[in-house]
């Protein structure tokens, strides 16, 4: 995360627009305060609290996006589906990023092409949810909606929207920030150590074996350039790391609205890359104006009933000048849907000449239950997503340019498949998600893999 000099074309700001615009329309799956000076009084206190990032490595990054919308560069977006609080810990930050920068190597040396890296974290914890109660056992309360607004348990109490969680969610996200900052910068990346990466508890794994044979050839590699010129190669010590979460909590993400010095115009600087979420994207809504005031890149989540129109109107009102780099959209389609229900948005955004980068999301379209009382994702079936929208986009003239997975580091047993061949019986043994099932540490460096030999056809 590094200082860059970027200064792009200005392109024109809306005028009619504020960082709390947003008020004045529907907003779709925020909570209810009980109490409104609460909530005023915590968007005071985090109005007056540094940002977590800056409008230098924001616009980098819109730069990096515009190379990969050329097809210069692969992103590779990934996570948890929503932080908790109690997960804000060394161990689990290091892993998920380790996790990272493996499946990262894996791309980067397949698909011959530099990736962007993009963490799902460090701000990742409001989550929409598809019913706003939930029942269980003839008592109903509301729905968590993720650290920043409620607690998981289910009681009465933990269940009411708490605007100081905001502040915590807030230095929970300055903690990770920090703490994934101060490995990049101490030399965790470095090319030089990819045993740095390795999980402490992968004790044997097919597909680690695979992965250490891949990085002995580049550490050959690496000092085969190295003695051919004398000296180290430059720049294999470190790599830029952005953060990403869905900015879903309005109240939370204007406060971290902000004017810059010798900068115009608004940046959200409490991530790099926000983006909307499906059930929130609709062009007159909350957040589709919140997001059209901001000078972040942005991204909007696309599943299978969008109408070309619908998405062509988003396009139109978050990137009017088709400014390089801006716009994002991000399908999950599910791997039923996606030949159906892609190809005409491909389409219609090929026909207008519009400017945007296309991620496949393979996990939200494929979440289904298990008899034994699971939400599950199979693992076939997210390959299988991936595999077609590269077809796809092939056959459609367009360019898939990167991945958005929910993934950790941990030996987790919540989507089935792999190479382990994990089963519903399995998900029993280490099912820790509160919301969305994860890929565990194989099965996400499985996908990697499959990309590359994907890509490789
Ligand atoms: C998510 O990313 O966790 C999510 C809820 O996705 P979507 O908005 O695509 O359903
Ligand atoms: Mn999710």
């Amino acid at each position: 995360m590094h200082k860059h000099d970027a200064s792009p074309r200005r392109v024109s700001l809306p005028t009619d627009w504020r960082p709390d615009s947003w008020r004045a329309r529907k907003a779709l799956q925020l909570p209810v305060y009980p109490d409104a000076d609460a909530l005023a009084g915590v968007q005071h206190e985090l109005q007056a609290l540094p940002p977590l990032v800056t409008s230098w490595e924001i616009l980098a990054l819109k730069q990096q996006l515009a190379e990969a919308q050329e097809g210069q560069r692969f992103v590779l977006q990934g996570g948890d589906c929503a932080e908790s609080f109690s997960d804000c810990s060394s161990e689990l930050i290091s892993n998920r990023l380790k996790v990272l920068l493996q499946m990262s190597l894996v791309l980067v040396h397949g698909m011959r092409l530099p990736v962007v890296r993009v963490g799902r974290f460090a701000g990742q914890y409001a989550k929409p949810r598809s019913a706003d109660t939930e029942t269980r056992d003839g008592c109903t309360l509301p729905s968590y909606r993720g650290d920043m607004v409620n607690g998981p348990e289910f009681t009465p109490e933990a269940r009411i929207p708490d605007p100081r969680r905001m502040v915590k969610a807030h230095a929970r996200s300055a903690m990770t920030m920090n703490f994934v900052r101060s490995l990049i910068d101490g030399g965790f990346a470095d090319l030089h150590h990819p045993e740095y990466w390795d999980l402490g508890w992968v004790t044997h794994s097919p597909l680690a074996d695979e992965y250490h044979r891949m990085v002995a050839g580049i550490g050959d590699a690496v000092r085969f350039m190295e003695t051919l010129s004398g000296s180290e190669v430059h720049n294999l010590n470190r790599v830029d790391f952005y953060t990403a979460h869905e900015a879903l909590l309005l109240p939370y993400e204007e406060a971290l609205t902000r004017q810059v010095p010798r900068q115009w115009g608004w940046f959200n600087l409490s991530t790099h890359f926000p983006w909307i979420g499906m059930r929130t994207a609709a062009p007159e809504g909350a957040h589709a104006e919140y997001f059209r005031g901001i000078r972040n890149p942005v991204a909007v989540k696309i599943g299978p009933s969008a109408k070309p129109d619908e998405v062509l109107r988003l396009v139109d009102m978050l990137n009017p000048d088709d400014e390089p780099g801006r716009m994002t959209l991000v399908h999950r389609m599910g791997a039923a849907h996606v030949s159906g229900a892609l190809p005409p948005l491909l389409d219609a955004i090929r026909r207008e000449g519009r400017r945007v980068l296309w991620i496949c999301d393979p996990m939200h379209g494929n979440t289904e239950s298990t008899s034994n009382g699971y939400k599950t994702r199979r693992f076939d079936n997210i390959r299988s997503e991936i595999e077609q929208a590269f077809e796809l986009h092939a056959a459609a003239g367009t360019r898939l340019g990167g991945v958005h997975l929910e993934l950790t580091g941990e030996d987790v047993t919540e989507c089935t498949g792999g190479a382990r061949e994990l089963t519903d019986t399995d998900l029993e043994r280490a099912y820790r998600s509160t919301v969305d099932p994860r890929l565990n540490y194989e099965q996400a460096l499985e996908i990697a893999m499959s990309i590359v030999r994907k890509q490789a056809q």
